[in-house]
């Protein structure tokens, strides 16, 4: 059990890689709270969570907005001791178009979910995470932050935020014993493809040297890592 008694937070833990998450951290030792605007699916995973013999909380939160964030925290307070692990995994593909027929309201809303939440939600943990001497944050970036994926300009500007947040953020935390790192997944077979057109997956997919899509479990893999202490030597 590498997280053995620690007390996470999954960001869009009801379904998809969140969920693939929370359930690894549970079966690690942690108990795991899903936050999500989702709140039926997300009870379903804490139910799920409860089942492995692990506590649970269900919170619907939009983690974009400040206030939510904030009221998450106070919940999250009474419920848990300090939070260690931090998971920003909520997040959206929005609409594939070109950038010319973009409306600023959707490339405000891909950069307020995908990147605004990741430093609303580390601003709001950091403090328990050092008042408990430490922690790990994980967020969930793309290879499309990485590569930039043309038709998906929002969400390739907003996943390299996140590369650069979580940088810059591991070296300013580093001291309080607190790691920060992303993961850049390519494409993982859940609910988020649903906004795209087939041919905005099939150019993904033809660029994945292994000829597949992921499955969440397989992120979740590689996250855990991160969040436990096996990887002590690794942030930013
Ligand atoms: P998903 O749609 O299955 O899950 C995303 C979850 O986030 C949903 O439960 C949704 O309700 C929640 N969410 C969305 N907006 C929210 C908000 N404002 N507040 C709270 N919760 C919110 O998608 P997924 O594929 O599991 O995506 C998880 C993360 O992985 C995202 O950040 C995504 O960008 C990233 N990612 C996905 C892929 C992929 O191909 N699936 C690849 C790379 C990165």
């Amino acid at each position: 059990m590498s997280l053995k008694n620690k007390i996470a937070v999954v960001t869009g833990g009801a379904k998809g890689i969140g969920r693939a998450v929370a359930l690894r951290f549970a079966v690690e030792g942690a108990d795991v709270t899903i936050v999500d605007l989702d709140l039926e699916n997300a009870c379903k995973t804490s139910e799920e969570i409860q089942a492995i013999g692990r506590k649970s909380l269900a919170l619907q939160v939009d983690v974009s907005q400040g206030a939510e964030v904030r009221r998450m925290m106070q919940e999250i307070g009474k419920a848990f001791p300090p939070v260690d692990i931090l998971v920003n995994n909520a997040g959206i593909s929005g609409k594939a178009c070109p950038v010319v027929d973009m409306e600023e309201a959707e490339w405000d809303r891909v950069l307020s979910i995908d990147l605004r939440s990741i430093f609303l939600c580390s601003k709001a943990t950091l403090p328990s995470m050092t008042e408990n001497g430490g922690g790990a944050i994980v967020n969930v970036a793309s290879i499309a932050g990485k590569e930039g994926n043309p038709n998906m300009a929002a969400y390739s500007a907003a996943k390299a935020g996140v590369i650069g947040f979580t940088k810059a953020l591991a070296k300013e935390v580093v001291g309080q014993g607190v790691r920060v790192n992303c993961v850049t997944p390519a494409v993982v077979q859940t609910t988020i493809l649903e906004e795209l057109t087939p041919e905005q997956i099939e150019y993904m997919v033809q660029r994945i040297p292994l000829g597949r899509t992921g499955r969440p479990e397989e992120v979740a893999a590689v996250i855990c890592f991160l969040a436990s202490d096996e990887a002590s030597f690794v942030t930013g």
